[in-house]
């Protein structure tokens, strides 16, 4: 017998953990500053959460969720996406009677039954932001430039950040109207699932890498020339506010979300470096959602964003994260008594804060020198009967080379000279 991780999965298995945890430590910090909190929702909801909030006409309802039903013949599915939940738990929860807006993030696994590839996995990380109840344009170009910023504190830069307005329930019918005749009258040249779009959801042609429905698509109505007033003044406001904070953008017409409940600002932010899954995040308004999963009048805006492509755009340009695995001090032991005294010696020196480390197959001398240099090892000592009669051990510095008689009774005190803890 043998097993497998399913398809689609990941084992993340040290040291590659230490950039996981990396990765999350910089962005409780960074989401801190501009005072988002952390809210986690279940990792599974009841399906019909997702059918409304992310909307049957998705791919992702059509045909990547993981639904199945429980012991009391419940639908349930694991989260393909984070923001359904969080809307429902400020609903549930009712958040809208506290002081708003509401400023939340997210990390954690999502499910999506997908085609693995690079880029694309089932079992996949979001960190993700929403920002609720304001409709004001600055909170759209914040949430921009906060990713912006995330993936630049990691060394990340030269992204492409695409922006568009998708309008709203006033403007976006006459557009999707202009746009179906426009399709309709074009439809030889689509693909034959962009001609089952035009009825269902047309905005979806537009996104379509079908070369010769790319032509077709160039010259489609713009939604952004058919903006109502509100629409076009919010989109200039954000630009504006983008243009403050020296954050360049290209707008790009085609971007869209399908959905009735998102409005107005839609973006999506882009690594060249990766190939065909080149979107390390994206987002944009969700207006109307509040009101299609709880009947309430609310605005909101977010972005998610994936972490393994985050990871592998840092490793498409050869970005190290400052991460640093190892121990400060290896004990190598010889004999049964030192092995004791050196437990009790490692247990003190944790207690510290220091990283320490010890044999447990009960090595020669060679062997756990080998172990001290595998673990990076700062330092060693070896500790025998003979250092604990003489109280007197050797510490070595596994670098330079550079040794350095001490009192085993001192190892603490000459530990905390010789290891700058507060960059442990
Ligand atoms: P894509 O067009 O790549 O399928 P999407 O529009 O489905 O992306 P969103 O639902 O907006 O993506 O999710 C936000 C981010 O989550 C994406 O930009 C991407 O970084 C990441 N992501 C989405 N699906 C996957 C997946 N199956 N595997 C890994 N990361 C993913
Ligand atoms: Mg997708």
């Amino acid at each position: 017998m043998k097993f497998n991780a399913p398809r689609g999965t990941n084992d993340i298995l040290p040291p590659e953990t230490l950039k996981w945890q990396y990765i999350e430590k910089k962005t409780h910090e960074l989401f801190s500053n501009y005072n988002y909190q952390e809210i986690r929702t279940p990792i599974f909801e009841y399906t019909e959460l997702f059918q409304r909030g992310i909307g049957e006409v998705t791919d992702i309802v059509e045909k990547e969720m993981y639904t199945f039903e429980d012991k009391g013949n419940r639908s349930i599915t694991l989260r393909p996406e984070g923001t359904a939940s969080v809307i429902r738990s400020f609903l549930e929860n009712k958040i809208y009677g506290q002081a708003q807006p509401t400023k939340y993030y997210y990390i954690g696994p999502m499910f999506r039954y997908e085609r693995p590839q690079s880029g694309r996995f089932r079992q996949f990380h979001q960190l993700g932001v929403e920002a609720i109840a304001s409709n004001d344009p600055a909170l759209d170009a914040e949430i921009i430039s906060l990713g912006i910023r995330l993936l630049q504190n990691f060394g990340l830069d030269n992204l492409e950040v695409h922006l568009n307005s998708v309008g709203c329930k006033d403007c976006r019918p006459d557009y999707v109207e202009k746009l179906k005749k426009y399709l309709i009258e074009n439809k030889d040249q689509l693909c034959d699932n962009c001609k089952s779009r035009i009825e269902r959801n047309p905005l979806r042609v537009l996104d379509c890498k079908n070369k010769s429905c790319k032509t077709v698509i160039n010259d489609a109505p713009k939604i952004t020339n058919n903006l109502c007033d509100n629409c076009a003044e919010h989109f200039e406001d954000v630009q504006n506010y983008l243009d403050v904070l020296d954050l360049e953008y290209i707008i790009n017409p085609l971007l869209v979300r399908g959905l009735d409940y998102y409005t107005n600002t839609a973006f999506e932010i882009k690594d060249n470096a990766l190939g065909a899954q080149d979107t390390v995040f994206g987002g944009g308004r969700y207006n109307g959602l509040a009101e299609e999963i709880g009947n309430r009048d609310l605005p909101g805006i977010g972005f998610a964003l994936g972490i393994e492509r985050l990871l592998l755009s840092l490793e498409a340009k050869g970005i190290e994260l400052p991460v640093e695995s190892g121990v400060d001090l290896y004990i190598t032991v010889i004999g049964e008594k030192a092995k004791i005294e050196s437990f009790k010696l490692l247990d003190k020196l944790r207690n510290e804060g220091f990283r320490t480390e010890m044999d447990y197959l009960d090595r020669g001398v060679g062997s756990q020198m080998k172990s001290a240099d595998r673990m990076n090892a700062e330092y060693t000592i070896i500790i025998g009967e003979d250092e604990l009669n003489n109280n007197s051990a050797t510490i070595r510095n596994m670098k330079s080379g550079d040794e350095k008689e001490i009192q085993l009774s001192n190892l603490l005190e000459e530990m905390k000279k010789l290891v700058d803890k507060e960059a442990v």
